[in-house]
């Protein structure tokens, strides 16, 4: 099998594997007892902490241990929304493109009277600071934008919104699921005051993840009940998870930039094969995206039937539309980058991580490009393209 789905979830590292068990097998105490064994769990918990902090430029105590991604944006977004009505302001700036987790929770928001600007990502995929800066206003609270997008890798220019930010004076949340552990960066130099991260996709475990939030920053709480987390996540730490999160975080860091470098260059050799698909176009900025991310549309096919088929092979990819959801809704990333509802049905995304072979990225290539004209054989819509009777986009 080739696993080309990073961006969806990513295998556990053997330091966190081996971690996890050590700390099931041996330290199952609980953080908050006050005898020994509960200490040493305790110690386990501040020391994954600490770690988690150094690679991202935090203190240790800016750092909530949360379940996930998700959890953390609606903490980071929920939490700022709250402060902001406290001083009348409710009004908040995003993307049109930003994981569900953010939407979502931007659109309840709504729904109790927020006002909510979602910002153009334009064709390549990136957010204009210039457009943030024009769109905050007196009453706004809070910016949340994703540090990299999940379906088409673009990178956004986070440290010029972060001084935007600042310099405004408005809370600055993003959530870099897909950047932590992938790219390198700090929230000191970004000037970010709250970011998401999550331990599953950069080799950790399911289920666990954190929030950075800049000392001063108060946060509210989901989940309501013991004092675990300073009061603010209620519940017995998932030890054997965080210090699994810590120690793939830490050998992600480590290796970060050889990593990237190898990854890239298999990624733009992908881009370069599968660009040779007449009728094609690569979705995202070709520079400023994330090392392992591949995104194509092709005119003419449906996503769906390419996945199935690279299936067949042991190719496990995904397609930007929301198969997931059961919906036949294009994705909303990229008809946020403007491909139209056909052409956005057509896509692959591709998400390759270090241990890919360029045999294997050459036998992808050889093997999307047959598939596509396999498909298009027998696509109603491919006839009336090349009958003329509609008009090629791409
Ligand atoms: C995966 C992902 C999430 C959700 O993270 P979970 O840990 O699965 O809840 C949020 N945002 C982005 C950008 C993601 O890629």
């Amino acid at each position: 099998m080739i696993y080309a789905d990073q961006a969806a979830t990513t295998r556990m590292s053997e330091a966190a594997i081996n971690t996890m068990v050590s700390v099931m097998k041996e330290n199952y105490g609980n953080p908050s007892s006050l005898y020994s064994f509960g200490q040493r769990a305790k110690e386990i918990l501040e020391k994954a902490r600490e770690d988690i902090a150094e690679v991202i430029g935090a203190s240790p105590e800016e750092i909530l241990f949360t379940s996930g991604g998700s959890e953390s944006d609606n903490q980071a977004i929920l939490s700022a929304a709250e402060l902001g009505r406290r001083n009348g302001k409710t009004h908040i700036i995003s993307s049109a493109f930003e994981h569900h987790a953010v939407l979502h929770t931007l659109e309840k928001l709504k729904k109790s009277g927020f006002d909510i600007t979602l910002l153009d990502v334009h064709e390549n995929g990136i957010v204009s600071p210039e457009e943030v800066r024009n769109a905050i206003r007196e009453d706004t609270c809070l910016v949340t934008i994703m540090y990299a997008n999940n379906e088409i890798g673009t990178i956004q220019p986070i440290s010029e919104i972060g001084m935007i930010c600042r310099e405004r004076n408005v809370l600055f949340h993003t959530d870099a699921v897909q950047a932590v552990g992938h790219i390198p960066l700090n929230v000191r130099t970004d000037q970010v005051d709250m970011l998401s991260a999550s331990a599953h996709k950069f080799h950790g475990p399911k289920g666990v993840g954190f929030l950075y939030a800049r000392k001063g920053i108060r946060l509210s709480s989901l989940i309501e009940g013991g004092a675990q987390e300073k009061g603010k996540r209620a519940g017995t730490e998932n030890v054997p998870g965080i210090a699994a999160m810590a120690a793939a975080l830490k050998e992600a860091a480590d290796h970060l930039e050889e990593r990237a470098a190898k990854v890239s260059a298999l990624r733009d050799r992908l881009i370069r094969g599968l660009g040779q698909i007449p009728h094609c176009a690569l979705n995202g900025d070709a520079v400023r995206r994330l090392p392992g991310n591949v995104n194509f549309c092709f005119e003419g096919i449906e996503g769906e039937s390419l996945l199935l088929l690279l299936d067949d092979k042991g190719i496990e990819a995904s397609s930007g539309s929301a198969c997931t959801s059961g919906s036949l809704d294009p994705s909303h990333v990229l008809l946020a980058i403007g491909r139209v509802h056909d052409v956005a049905h057509g896509s692959l995304r591709l998400s390759i991580g270090e241990e890919l072979t360029e045999e294997e990225a050459d036998y992808m290539i050889q093997f999307v490009q047959e598939v596509v004209a396999y498909l298009r054989g027998f696509s109603p819509v491919w006839r009336d393209l090349c009958a003329g009777k509609t008009r090629f986009i791409l």
